[in-house]
């Protein structure tokens, strides 16, 4: 039950140091309620909060979307970090050691070891190149220009923007004095190697913008020169750290906003993200001086469900932008697209309409992924000429036909039909012909749009009014018990033992069984990090907070509901044997299998009569 290479004892120390209500208060406003704090759920969107944190058990618990847990799983969810990753920056945090590897493995590999120097490196270069900028003389001019493009003194900390200054052996030297090896420093895109196998800055000159990973770790730089010259832009090569097929600007402070909304709005640079989040756009991300590619989207796919994607407005970005479409939706994005106006970029368009028309026009008012794909058609359509009009109405219905939703295909040929002076129904059947033809071509395929599906799946089956069976709500209050008293556990093995009718129980209270088994106390939290199951350890924190009254009698009550279906699915099973013995002639065979549902039988009465057994 160990957490692969975590002793139990670190987790112990890290559970029992932190309190989870101050953790959970770090990303959630939380407000008193009895015994529970509530607050909006950080894991799906809420108007009135369901989302509940009881310091008592040191669990939190959303009613809306099921998520629960202890405070370690708290952190992964909100970081999307793995067990371990949340357990080793927890106990770093508090100052426990972190050299737990197990006998035989106790150093890093020399891989592991190079990475390690590397991401340092970084660090320490991203801190030299923002001193240089705030501190230095050298780095007044980078200043002056950071301000006429309307970068605050807050941007620049909080963005840890930096200036590499012209001479040519800045971070070179001082890399030198920290003690790393150059050449490793040159093989991780920091440093270049001249003709006359000198060491010397990768960056000279340039404006310092600090990349970081998934886990807010220093990956690599993008920089922008600050005089006249080319490269305008450069970003550091790939690495062992650095991928730009999977790295995405800001992806680590945006995450805990996307995940809330739900949504994440996707810029083609790393300005562009910084402006938008001085705008209040905290769910922007953007990709490193490459397309967006199919990890990206499957990244982001774990934390949103919708992409405004908000590219350039010149024919550049759009066509990135129109590209990016089957990309998203193949992904199971609903995609929006920012519409910015005159080929200005968002970093322009905040300079000269505001953060607030920002807000409102390109990212609120982004159009559907098809009204985008019918505008950039219709670009390259000449529709002055009859020729062109009939051309871009055929391909513009060809699109229409592959929406999913009946009402929003009428709804755009109805425009187009009004537009072009055709009649509806022309459009209509031809729409109809094209989804015909395409359902031939591939039979027994789903059609496209898997996020309209999963969403209509998920609303229709959640309207479904759900009552569980009774023996469901007994072992639920059974294991309740069981979570907070061992001797309830042990009278509950003793006589259900892993009798419990629903799988997930069954698991639950096989793990408590062992939990006691080992010695350790009843420990909502600390049961809950020992499931390391992500699907039992929501079942169990929503049972755990359940709010019933032990008593000798209710115990009694809800072993004998469980006991009974038992009891009931034997009978069943003699019934069919019984049958089946008679069916085969077998009259000796049957005649026991009656006996045997006899005794059941009279089980079942025993179990009936209050106070039986
Ligand atoms: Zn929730």
């Amino acid at each position: 039950m160990n957490a692969g290479m975590i002793p139990q004892h670190v987790i112990d120390e890290v559970l029992r140091r932190l309190d989870i209500a101050e953790i959970v208060g770090k990303y959630v406003h939380l407000s008193k309620h009895g015994k529970y704090l509530k607050g909006l759920c950080p894991f799906h969107s809420e108007k009135t909060p369901s989302f509940t944190v009881t310091p008592e058990k040191q669990i939190f618990h959303c009613y809306g979307c099921g998520k629960g847990g202890n405070v370690i799983k708290f952190v992964m969810e909100m970081e999307g970090e793995t067990f371990p990753e949340a357990v080793r920056r927890l106990a770093g945090e508090l100052g426990i050691s972190a050299d737990w590897e197990p006998a035989g493995r106790h150093s890093p590999s020399p891989q592991q070891q190079a990475r390690d120097r590397l991401y340092e490196a970084y660090a320490y270069s991203a801190r030299l190149y923002h001193y240089v900028l705030r501190n230095t003389d050298a780095g007044i001019a980078a200043m002056d220009y950071l301000r006429t493009r309307g970068f605050t003194d807050k941007m620049i900390e909080s963005f840890v923007i930096g200036y590499a200054p012209p001479r040519r052996d800045t971070l070179v030297q001082a890399l030198q004095r920290q003690g790393f090896d150059l050449a490793e420093m040159e093989r991780g895109g920091l440093l270049r190697r001249q003709e006359n196998g000198e060491y010397a800055d990768r960056f000279r000159d340039r404006i310092m913008f600090p990349i970081e990973d998934g886990a807010g770790r220093i990956v690599a730089f993008a920089g922008r020169l600050l005089s006249d010259g080319q490269p305008k832009y450069l970003n550091s090569p790939e690495s062992m750290l650095f991928s730009k097929s999977r790295t995405l600007y800001r992806l680590h402070q945006a995450r805990p906003s996307i995940r809330k909304s739900r949504q994440v709005v996707l810029f083609e640079g790393y300005v562009d993200c910084i402006k938008a989040w001085s705008a209040g756009v905290h769910n922007g991300v953007a990709t490193m001086g490459t397309a967006l590619t199919a990890e990206h989207a499957s990244m982001l796919r774990r934390f949103a469900e919708e992409v405004i994607v908000c590219y350039d407005g010149d024919d550049a970005g759009r066509a990135a932008a129109h590209k990016s479409i089957p990309l998203l939706e193949a992904a199971g994005f609903r995609v929006r697209i920012g519409m910015l106006p005159g080929q200005m970029d968002p970093d322009e368009y905040i300079s000269v309409h505001g953060p607030e028309s920002f807000v409102r026009e390109c990212i609120d008012n982004a159009v559907s992924a098809i009204k985008f794909q019918l505008i950039y058609l219709r670009k390259s359509h000449i529709l002055s000429e009859e020729d062109g009009k009939i051309r871009y109405l055929r391909e513009a219905v060809r699109l229409v036909a592959s929406r999913d939703s009946p009402t929003e295909r009428e709804l755009l040929l109805k425009d187009l039909a009004l537009e072009f002076g055709v009649s509806l129904e022309t459009l209509k059947q031809e729409a109809h012909d094209i989804r015909m033809r395409e359902k031939k071509g591939k039979t027994g395929d789903i059609p496209g749009g898997t996020w309209n599906n999963v969403w209509n799946d998920k609303r229709a089956s959640a309207s479904l009014p759900n009552i569980p069976p009774t023996y469901v709500t007994a072992e639920r209050q059974l294991l309740c018990w069981m979570m907070q008293d061992a001797d309830t556990a042990a009278i509950v093995q003793e006589r259900l033992g892993d009798d419990f009718h629903a799988e997930n129980h069954a698991a639950i209270a096989a793990y408590l069984y062992a939990y006691y088994a080992e010695g350790n106390e009843p420990d909502v939290g600390r049961f809950i990090a020992y499931l390391q199951d992500d699907r039992l350890e929501r079942i169990a924190s929503a049972i755990a907070l359940m709010d019933v009254p032990f008593g000798e009698r209710e115990l009694e009550d809800c072993i004998r509901t469980v006991s009974l279906v038992s009891v009931d699915r034997e009978i069943e099973r003699c019934m069919e044997a019984s049958l089946h013995a008679a069916r085969e002639g077998d009259v000796l065979r049957a005649a026991q299998i009656l006996e045997q549902k006899k005794s059941l039988e009279k089980k079942r009465k025993e179990l009936q009569r209050p106070g039986g057994f």
